[in-house]
């Protein structure tokens, strides 16, 4: 299989799609094709794992990581992706869990992939591979967890400065020693913009080699479409009917790959993205114009994406407008709705909601009677509610315990250094902290 960027330079082999990230035409990768499956070449699969397997084989043909494809797929399915069906009175709806990885959100999956092959790839203990991240919070913590400890890899996280919470700032700061946290005094977009600078930096680029693990990486897509396979498989096995899917939805990564896997010839019935006011899908299926903008800070900030960049991808990979609006379904949902959903949701399931998740219960509410019994729905649930406690504890009055991993993870110690927003100020404390 080889891999062309979405503005049609010439392919290239997974190997190198993984490392480069971005295409160097600025677009993103994609397969030339999709492999297509029938769900009897899924019969003799058990577990993800197992699914996972006979999925990404096509993916990885002609890749140096061809043999490793097993090991990888046990690190990164290292936790469970539960699937707990909701009780409802009519028709049949469940919460597709994945938020029981190690910071408790689905970003874990895609991270825990890309480390797992990036390490394979280029970890070399003399000559570290490191990874540079900017973040505004939730990323951050999912690449940490995912490169902590592992050998030929440094991560460098920046975020900053007193703008994310106390939970978050542990997540990002309790690591082994390849990792290093640094606060910048600045915003989120200074951190990026640091990031940019940096990968420019001649000097720097000299010393040390620098790779990105951001989320338009085809590693963090691919084995986010196993997760749609499996439960798709399971419960078109055990229940004979093709499940919906209604996926939060903010750069668009974790709903492509369930579009992917529809295309792949998986049993998946009807999809809908679930956004937050960040309304730029939504009015392009209504309006035909693609008008990307600035994105608005909502309750569900890790979908505060006003330009989604995986829709040059969807595009590509299905068409225009007028196509995507027949194939997909868009619901848009505003922060009051979504307190409102974190109170229902409470009070009709017992179940404590992180803000994300509460958009697509809202869509799963929103649809008329006909289509909530006329179809099984799957509701994703991206991240676990304790990681939002100052937004969901005071709207279902509980404290929500925190799951063992977080848990665990906030008695850990932490480290972090504050810098000024310049190259020079990184360099020096990557240099001060990496002994170079
Ligand atoms: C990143 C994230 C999303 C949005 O996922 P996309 O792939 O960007 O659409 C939704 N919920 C949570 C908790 C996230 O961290």
């Amino acid at each position: 299989m080889r891999y062309v960027s979405t503005r049609g330079s010439d392919p290239v082999s997974l190997d190198t799609a993984l490392v480069e990230g971005i295409a160097a035409d600025g677009g993103l990768f994609m397969p030339t094709h999709l492999p297509i499956f029938a769900e009897s070449d899924f019969s003799a699969s058990k577990t993800i794992i197992d699914v996972a397997e006979v999925m990404l084989r096509p993916f990885f043909e002609a890749s140096s990581l061809a043999a490793e494809l097993e090991n990888i797929l046990a690190e990164t399915f290292s936790f469970p992706i539960i699937v707990t069906p909701l009780p409802v009175e009519q028709g049949r709806a469940s919460l597709l869990e994945l938020f029981h990885g190690p910071t408790a959100a689905f970003k874990d999956v895609g991270a825990g992939f890309l480390a797992a092959c990036l390490t394979r790839l280029e970890g070399d203990a003399a000559s570290p591979l490191t990874i540079l991240v900017a973040t505004s919070g939730d990323t951050g913590g999912a690449v940490a967890a995912a490169f902590d400890q592992r050998p030929g890899m440094c991560v460098v996280v920046l975020y900053p400065d007193g703008r994310v919470s106390e939970r978050q700032a542990q997540q990002l700061t309790c690591w082994s020693d390849n990792v290093l946290s640094l606060r910048v005094r600045g915003a989120f977009d200074d951190c990026q913009t640091l990031v940019k600078v940096a990968f420019a930096d001649e000097d720097l680029c000299a010393r040390y080699r620098f790779s990105s693990a951001n989320s338009i990486n085809i590693g963090r897509l691919l084995p986010q479409a196993t997760y749609y396979a499996d439960a798709s498989l399971r419960h078109h096995r055990e229940h004979g009917n093709k499940p919906g899917f209604i996926v939060p939805t903010g750069n668009l990564g974790n709903a492509l790959a369930c579009i992917m896997a529809r295309e792949m010839g998986l049993p998946i019935g009807p999809i809908v993205l679930a956004t937050n006011a960040n309304r730029t899908i939504g009015d392009y299926f209504e309006n035909l114009k693609w008008l990307p903008r600035p994105s608005l800070q909502t309750l569900a900030s890790a979908m505060d994406v006003g330009d989604p960049s995986n829709m040059e991808r969807l595009r590509g990979l299905i068409g225009e407008a007028e196509i995507l609006r027949e194939r997909l379904g868009v619901v848009s949902v505003d922060d009051s709705q979504i307190e409102e959903q974190i109170r229902r949701n409470y009070e009709d399931f017992n179940l404590a909601t992180c803000p994300h998740t509460a958009t697509a219960t809202y869509a799963w509410r929103q649809l008329d009677a006909q289509a909530r019994v006329a179809d099984d729905w799957i509701l994703v649930a991206t991240a676990h509610a304790a990681k939002f406690e100052t937004i969901v504890e005071p709207i279902i009055g509980e404290d929500i315990p925190l799951p063992i991993e977080l848990a665990e993870m906030m008695t850990r110690p932490s480290r972090s250094d504050v810098i000024e927003p310049d190259v020079s100020a990184l360099a020096a404390a990557m240099d001060q902290y990496f002994g170079n």
